[in-house]
Order: structure tokens, then sequence, then C-alpha cells
């Protein structure tokens, strides 16, 4: 039997304010089988706005027998409702729903509370149903979300006009458009001197090293990108910008990256040092059209890999710069892969007097193929980064690849949020999917994950060996051994029988959603690991089979695939 439970829109039902609405009556069906029914007296839930609480603020207060959640704004309200959700209890029978006990006021300390979708090799957000990746942004913003990058990556295609570019352009438009449904603002990534697969050989940038100071050639470079320094090179990029732009005009963009390397970049004599020469001979033409063709939009310079590949970008940048806001950036961007933040902005400041953001690495680090082995919560990890760099800080953009790091999402929204430690952000993550009760539990599992978090494949046999030893004729054992063993095995099965007790205490909406899933097959694979030393079995196979079922990577690329019998063969045979 479902419970008919009461709630008021105490403000103007602006098209934001519905969607809060449908959001809040969704997850109570969803979660507790509750119907909510609007009243306007004895109500058990109110949500109304009023101003005064600070900027994307809101209050949760209890009002006799039920709860009112006071946003500032429109977005406060909604952030207000997420922290509401996380902390309501959702019986297996409806009458055990109890409200969320938390009560108080929160606003935020970060205007820029991002993430960047990385929409490629098949990942789910590139393969799964695009209803499927619209929810996802909404249930993002109720974590305080405000900002979402995605790349139109060029150098797959062949001109605008490339069918395949404009079948990409109509997902990200279909992204950005649900992230704009509920109050996020869209935020487009570009290179520099970004250029489409046919981009003319006699305006292509330089990528060789060991000249003009250049020690390494940059990473990931795609060898069509455009040198400015060329006659022509420059007026190309900005047309190429011009039409790309005007694809997503219409959208609510907030921010466009201007971003100089991996990929990008031009190492030649007359654009060296790139960082602090090519990339801003690009940057105020460039800022200049943001500003003509999405007036909104603020400009985010990035010095991503700066002084990686050759010397003296950061200083010349700063330089460059000076210590007055240009006109060309309104953000800067810092942030290295791994383990360290930049150290020249935390030491000599940040180039312009420019507010700065980072940048993030939530879905790659220690782990092989990425999100492999279900979840990769990385709380410690992450806030040990977060204490170098967070009072530095404006905000920032984690770097996604899938839905695996759901988690570690949370921990870096949290932090934009009011420098909230991971771990406590851990406990309200596993409130809302498991429940209140079961959150010391579960953040007990997570940080026993934690332990055993790098994972690696062993390089695998050839495939006709890979065949017989995954699908042997007889019947018997599998013998391939894929996976490198984890580092602490009585971690790993600790972490096992604690999930195990938990799965039996949550309802059934709570077992069956992947968010649980894939916490719970990271503990049972990381279980089986260390039980058979990395030996492929049925079991392991099941569950790694559930994961690409989850994120929709039938097709996905080796480093988003988990690696499953099937996935196996289909991926040496490619
Ligand atoms: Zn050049």
């Amino acid at each position: 039997m479902t419970r008919q439970l009461t709630a008021h829109i105490d403000t103007t039902r602006t098209p934001l304010v519905s969607k809060i609405a449908e959001i809040v009556e969704r997850e109570f069906f969803e979660r507790g089988g509750l119907v909510l029914s609007e009243a306007s007296d004895a109500v058990d839930l109110t949500l109304t706005i009023r101003p005064g609480i600070g900027l994307e603020g809101f209050s949760i207060t209890a009002t006799g027998a039920g709860i009112r959640i006071t946003g500032n704004d429109e977005r406060g309200l909604l952030y207000g409702v997420g922290k509401y959700l996380r902390g309501c209890t959702f019986g297996e029978d409806a009458n055990s729903f109890c409200h969320c006990t938390w009560t108080g006021v929160s606003v935020p300390k970060r205007p820029v509370r991002g993430m960047y979708f990385a929409s490629h090799f098949h990942n789910f957000y590139h393969d799964a149903p695009v209803e499927q990746v619209t929810r996802y942004v909404e249930e993002l913003a109720l974590w305080g979300c405000n900002a979402l990058a995605v790349w139109f990556d060029m150098h797959h295609y062949n001109g605008i006009n490339d069918p395949a570019a404009q079948a990409m352009i109509q997902r990200l438009r279909a992204i950005l458009s649900a992230a704009n449904s509920v109050g996020i603002g869209a935020a487009l990534t570009t290179l520099g001197n970004e250029g489409y697969a046919n981009s003319p050989t006699e305006l292509r940038a330089d990528w060789t090293a060991g000249h003009d100071g250049y020690f390494a050639p940059p990473g990931g470079h795609y060898h069509v990108e455009l040198c400015p320094s060329k006659p022509g090179g420059l007026e190309l990029i900005l047309k190429c910008r011009e039409e790309m732009l005007a694809a997503f005009a219409d959208l609510d963009i907030e921010y466009v990256w201007n971003w100089p390397y991996d990929q990008g970049g031009c190492t030649c004599s007359d654009c060296a040092p790139w960082g602090a020469n090519g990339f801003l001979k690009i940057a105020p033409p460039y800022a200049a059209l943001i500003h003509r063709m999405l007036p909104r939009a603020k400009v985010i310079l990035s010095t991503w890999y700066f002084d990686h590949f050759i010397a003296g970008e950061w200083e010349g940048f700063a330089q460059a710069l000076g210590n007055a806001k240009p006109d060309f950036a309104d953000y800067i961007l810092a942030d290295d892969y791994g383990d360290h933040f930049p150290e020249y902005p935390l030491l000599h400041g940040v180039p312009g007097d420019l507010p700065m953001l980072n940048f993030p690495e939530i879905s790659m680090y220690n782990m092989y193929p990425w999100g492999g082995y279900g979840a990769n919560p990385l709380p410690l990890h992450l806030q040990s980064i977060w204490d170098a760099c967070g009072k530095a800080l404006s905000g920032g953009f984690p770097y996604s690849e899938g839905i695996y790091e759901d988690l570690n999402k949370a921990i870096n929204l949290q932090h934009c949020w009011g420098d909230i430690d991971a771990t406590d952000t851990v406990r309200e993550y596993a409130s809302g999917v498991g429940s209140p009760e079961l959150a010391e539990d579960i953040t007990t599992a997570v940080l026993l994950m934690e332990r055993n978090h790098t994972h690696r494949l062993v390089d695998l046999p050839n495939q006709q060996e890979l065949r017989d030893q995954l699908f042997p004729e007889d019947g018997g054992e599998l013998a391939c051994v894929f996976i490198k063993h984890i580092a602490d095995p009585g971690a790993a099965f600790q972490c096992d029988e604690i999930m195990q007790v938990i799965e039996r205490r949550l309802t059934r909406p709570a077992q069956a959603s992947w968010r649980w899933r894939v916490l719970r097959l990271r503990a049972a694979i990381d279980a089986e690991i260390a039980r058979t030393g990395g030996r492929m079995t049925v079991a392991l196979d099941a569950m790694l089979e559930e994961l690409v079922g989850i994120y929709h990577a039938q097709n996905a690329e080796a480093q988003v695939c988990p690696h499953s019998r099937r996935s196996i063969l289909r991926l040496v045979a490619e």
C-alpha cells in the first residue's frame, strides 16, 4: 500500500521550481513508494524561496510534524532538497518513512562547482541512452553542481557538417539542455588551436621536440591542430570556433574553456614557448569572439601541463598577464594528473590576479580499466590534494569518464561547497544510497576499498590462448590470470563481509539501485580477486558483465570497459 505525503510549493512555479518538485516526487516514489500530493496546510514538506540566506544557499527547518526547505534562490532550493533527500529514511514499509534530521543553514563558499563529462571511448556519456545521462545530470545537481562542461572534440570529424559531428553536437546539446533545465550552467571545453581531421596540412601545428627549448613532445597531440603563427592559421582557428559556438549559442552557456595541451599546442619556433606565446596569440581574439557570440559566458583559461614539455611557461604566462585582470580571461584553471597540484600559482599567486579553478582527476587514477572493478572511491586521496590547494580555489571541474566515480564527484562538489571533509561526504552519500542508519557501516567499507585501490591488468596472451583459457572445452576451471593481485586481501575480505551484512538491511529499491550495485560489486570483485589471485572465474565474469550492463559498455574501448570474458575476446579481436 502506498502512503500519501503532502507537500506545499510556497513559491512561484518557474520551470526550475517545477523540476525540483518533480525530482522530489520521483525520489519519494522510487525510494520509498510514497506518493506526494499538494496541499496548502498541515503539510509534511514545504518548499519555498526567500532571498537573504546567501547566494545559492538554503535552510532546512522543522515545522511541527513537517519540514520546510527554503532556498535563497531557485538553485539554493534545489541544493536544499538534495541535502534533505540524502538524510531521509525510506523503509520497506511506507509507514517507516522519516524526514531528514539535519536542520540548519548552508551557503556555498565557492561559486564554481562544476563537472567535466568526457564523452568518448564509448563510455557512459558517449553510449548510454540519453535519458539515462540526462537523469544523471539532474541527480548531480542535488549535490550542488552548478556547471557542466562537455567537449566537441573536432579532431574526430571532417568539418562541422560531417554527419558524425552533427550527431555528437546533438548528443552534447541534449546533455547541456538537461543541465540547463536543472539550473546547471553549460560549459564548452575547447582547445586553443583545435583542428578537424581534415585541417589543411600546411597550416598544421608542430609537435616535435628537441628544438626551441622543447625537451619532450606535447602529450596527447592529435597532429591536426593548427599553428596560429602561420599566415591564415589564426583566421582558420577563429572561423572553426565561430561555427562551433554557433551550434550551442541558444543554450545557457556560462563558461567557455580555452585549453593549451593534452590535446593541443604548437612547438614551432614562432609559437614557443606555447603557453606563454602561441597560446596567447589566440586567447585575446578568441575571447572577443566568445564575448560577441555568448555575452553571458565567462572565459576559463587553462594552464594544463604548463612546464611539462618546455620550461618557463608558467613564468612567461604570468608575465604576459601581469597583475591586472586581462580582458581575455575570467578564470585560470590549473591542475596536474595524479598526486600534486601545480606549485607555481600556489607559490607566486594566480597570474592576472584571476580566480583559480581546479581540474581534479577522479576517474583514471591508479586503476585500469577505469571503473573496471566497480566504484573507485578515493576519499583520503582527494582530501590530501584538496588540503594542498583548496584555499587557493574558487571552484573546479573534476574530470569524469563515467558514473562509477559518482562518490568522488560528490566529494569534490562538497569540497567546493564548503571544504567539507571527504569522509563526511562519504557518510552523507552512504546515507542517500543506503539509509542514515547504515551510513557508518558503508563508510567503513568504502575506506577499506580505498586501501585496495590500485588495480592493473596483466599482459594478456594471444587471442587463441585467451579463448582456450576463458572458455575451456572440458568445462574445467578457467585458467586465465588477468588482474594483478590486490595489495591487502584481508581488507578486501573484511569489506565484502561488511557489504553483505549491509545488503541484507537495505530496502529493495536501494538494493537494486546502480549506485549501490557499483559499490557492492567493487567489494565482491576485490574479494574474488583476493581469493583467486586474479584468475578469471565464472562468478567474477558475471560481476564484470553486470558492470558492462550498468555502464552500457558493450562497445566500449579497453580503458573504459570492464574486462569480462566477452569483453576481453571482443577487445583482442578488434
Ligand atoms: Zn606554431
